[in-house]
């Protein structure tokens, strides 16, 4: 019997499959999606199973080591989405498995070295191995070149060992057996008693109750009264917040998305539903996976990593109980593992996550939900490349069921698909409960500053949130930038501080008084003087979000700020303690766009937005959609509940039509204009885009290697195809490696997965990256 195996050594010369003997022993347990220990040249990999066959057209097969698993860790269906993704994917289909699967079951290596005969060593380099001869590499690396000496005589061997990330987690159980023993001692009496009212009891549980010691519990083993057992337990993921079983009679509105929806349940559609904030999403998605529950089937449900807040955690748990595994990236990796095996073993019928639980191993999915559907973290940015969108509408294919998108600003693409009929638009214009949309202000901040207003807060800004503080209700700002000075500048000669690695302005952050680079971690000392001039005069320009909450802190005295954002939620559960502080005692929410999405506070009635134009300018033709949607969802945050709420929106553009439809909550007018101007630029969704990134230490070489691509991709592209580049973008260099940019741009092309395939594999010595559309850089 011969075994296909895909083994994980990620270089595009090793991504196919290689043929195994299996050993007679594994004939019988050996199934497709098993992970297996296999010889791979010198060392000893981890591989997959793809295919199981009686031939193989080699000779001079290895056997197989080890299998790993005992129900194979990949679904048939999973190993074909791998397939399908490969296919538009430039990246090692090994990886793409890799992401499918928790972090506990990636392969770990450990490369160790054996010695025959430790006295032909000099002493100190012996004394780093064992008594059986065996040194983790990396304690020797000082002493490679006499290493590698002692290799060439074959005294030392390099070994490699595959071991996995995490184990499951056992208690030890103890269970009454015989009752009528005579005791003498008074614990080991206190412990039969406990044990006659409760039969079965954790080891630990007892000797912390009870107050007993582990001879105790041994000798009442060694009599045969009790025994112990080693019980597979889960690592329970703790809330702060109480699961919430709110039912909400739907409006009217909510009535008729939920009966389409649910009059339709087996069948493959995909459906955009947009509705405003606070239109009630939510409860029609959990109405929706209840039903399909009924049916006996499973439900995903994703949402962004920075929305998955509590509260929406709460509510999937007030509805479906222990029915729900979660997965996102706040769970320590013995966590994620415990809830990934509940959705394996079907413990689970639903699955609520981050993007990567869009591969829950499910068998019999009844509904995929999106929520956020225009959020850019669904498509993975690193190896392997992929988007959430594209595994969602494989798999409601593969199951025949319905795929919903829900939204309150849909990406324009997604919209545009839903008006040439490729998905059903769904339309919900009310707020759930009535409430009226949040009235909003735009405050043009270059009329404040004339008017001598230098504050970072706008007159009205500052005189409704006074406003709030007396009557206790609660504020947000949003300032889309972290740390404390953006950049620092010298007076005198105007130098602006740069990264000695990259093309960008350090940031100043105050409380460690360092300027960092945000792209590559460089550190550095605030510098004394100017390195150019010398001068003392040091300016700290731009404001980061450390440096607002200093001016509130001195501006509003009694107010209690809680600001959230990269730097102060870097400890396990921070986002739900911050917001639990917040939510309790807290007067105002400072933070960046992490705050924008998913949370509901209904005491919130002031929404500000310190600097909406921020990201306007940048190079990135999302760049006006990203800042609509951004304004929509945090003004979206205000006036949810009874308290009317209302949202000022600092500004230097007051007139751009991304501010402006903001504002009026028009999502039609902006779709419209922004249609307009992508059609006259050719961006999508009128046309494709491909990005093709090419990095190497030496700016000539990404030129020219950008040069031969180009001459490649003209000869094998259609004639209409546009190629542009390369160029060097904008920050051209991080961390001292240069980056050069191509771009093609294709309406329809019936070659182009191939082509960019056979450049990936051309140019594998040097390091490209392949991004199908992008946002640009
Ligand atoms: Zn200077
Ligand atoms: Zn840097």
């Amino acid at each position: 019997m011969i075994a296909s195996i895909l083994v994980d050594v990620k270089a595009k010369q090793v991504d196919k499959t290689f043929d195994y003997l299996v050993p007679h022993k594994f004939e019988n347990v050996i199934e497709i999606g098993q992970r297996v220990k296999v010889p791979f040249g010198p060392r000893l990999v981890m591989g997959y199973i793809i295919n199981i066959k009686q031939k193989s057209d080699f000779d001079r097969l290895r056997y197989i080591k080890e299998i790993l698993d005992i129900e194979p860790s990949l679904t048939k269906e999973l190993l074909q989405i791998g397939n399908e993704l490969s296919i538009s994917n430039t990246s090692p289909l090994v990886s793409i498995y890799q992401v499918m699967l928790p972090r506990a079951l990636k392969g770990k290596y450990k490369k160790l070295l054996q010695v025959k005969e430790s006295s032909l060593l000099p002493l100190d380099l012996a004394l780093k191995f064992n008594k059986n001869g065996i040194c983790d590499y990396k304690e020797i690396t000082d002493y490679l070149p006499e290493i590698k000496k002692q290799i060439k005589q074959e005294n030392i061997e390099v070994i490699y060992q595959v071991e996995q990330y995490n184990k499951e987690r056992f208690l030890k159980k103890l269970t009454l057996l015989h009752s009528d023993v005579p005791l003498r001692g008074e614990k080991q009496k206190l412990v039969v008693e406990y044990l006659k009212s409760n039969p079965s009891e954790y080891k630990r549980n007892i000797m912390h109750l009870l107050g007993v010691s582990h001879p105790t519990i041994k000798s009442l083993i060694d009599k045969g009264v009790i025994k112990e057992d080693k019980v597979e337990i889960y690592r329970e993921v703790e809330s702060m917040y109480e699961a919430n079983n709110k039912r909400v009679i739907l409006n009217q509105e909510q009535e008729k998305v939920y009966h389409t929806l649910k009059n339709n349940l087996n069948q493959k559609e995909t459906y955009l539903l947009h509705g405003v904030t606070g239109s009630g999403k939510t409860e029609i998605y959990l109405n929706i996976i209840e039903d399909v529950l009924k049916q006996g089937k499973e439900a995903i449900m994703l949402v962004p990593e920075i929305s998955l807040t509590p509260m929406m955690v709460s509510r999937f748990k007030g509805r479906f109980g222990d029915d729900v595994a979660l997965l996102h990236s706040g769970l320590s990796v013995g966590e994620k593992y415990d809830e990934w095996r509940k959705i394996r073993r079907k413990e689970v019928s639903v699955c609520v996550g981050a993007r990567s639980a869009i591969f829950a191993p499910f068998e019999n999915l009844g509904v995929i939900i999106i929520d956020e559907e225009h959020t850019e973290s669904y498509k993975q940015e690193d190896n392997p490349k992929y988007h959430a969108l594209d595994v969602a509408k494989f798999r409601s294919e593969y199951y025949n069921i319905p795929l919903i998108l829900g939204s309150a600003t849909p990406s324009v693409d997604s919209y545009y698909k839903a008006l040439n009929h490729e998905y059903t638009l769904l339309e919900m214009k009310l707020r759930a409960n009535k409430q009226t949309m949040p009235a909003t202000y735009v405050e043009d901040m270059r009329y404040e500053f004339k008017g001598g207003n230098r504050s970072i807060f706008s007159k009205k800004l500052e005189e409704l949130i006074l406003d709030r503080l007396e009557k206790k209700e609660q504020i947000m700002l949003l300032l889309n930038r972290r740390g404390h000075s953006t950049f620092v500048m010298c007076r005198s000669c105007g130098e602006v501080i740069m990264c000695p690695n990259c093309d960008i302005s350090l940031t100043y952050h105050e409380y460690d008084q360092t300027l960092h680079c945000h792209y590559c971690g460089h550190k550095e000392h605030n510098p004394d003087m100017c390195p150019s001039c010398s001068s003392p005069h040091i300016r700290y320009m731009g404001i980061g979000t450390e440096r607002v909450e200093e001016y509130i802190k001195n501006t509003f005295k009694d107010a209690k700020v809680i600001r959230m954002d990269r730097d102060t939620t870097t400890y396990k559960n921070a986002h739900e303690k911050l917001l639990y502080e917040f939510e309790h005692e807290g007067d105002i929410l400072l933070g960046t766009q992490m705050i924008a999405k998913g949370l509901d506070f209904p005491k919130v009635s002031l929404v500000g937005v310190l600097a909406a134009d921020m990201n306007l300018n940048l190079p990135d033709y999302k760049a006006i959609e990203k800042t609509f949607q951004l304004l929509t969802q945090v003004s979206g945050r205000a006036g949810r509940h009874e308290i009317v709420g209302e949202v000022v929106i600092q500004t230097y553009n007051p007139d751009h039509y991304a501010i402006l439809n903001a504002k009026d909550h028009d999502y039609h007018t902006f779709y419209e204009t922004e249609m307009k101007i992508r059609k006259l630029a050719g961006y999508t969704p009128f046309l494709n885009i491909v990005q093709i990134i090419i990095t190497d230490k030496e700016v000539r070489n990404v030129l020219n290697i950008g040069q031969k691509i180009k001459l490649d991709l003209r000869h094998q592209l259609e004639d209409d195809t546009l190629i542009l580049g390369p160029v060097l973008p904008k920050i051209a260099r991080i961390n001292n490696i240069y980056r050069a940019q191509l771009i093609i741009k294709y309406k329809e092309s019936k070659v182009i997965d191939k082509v960019l395939k056979d450049i990936y594999q051309k140019y594998s010595d040097y390091a490209i990256a392949i991004d199908k559309n992008p946002s640009l850089l």
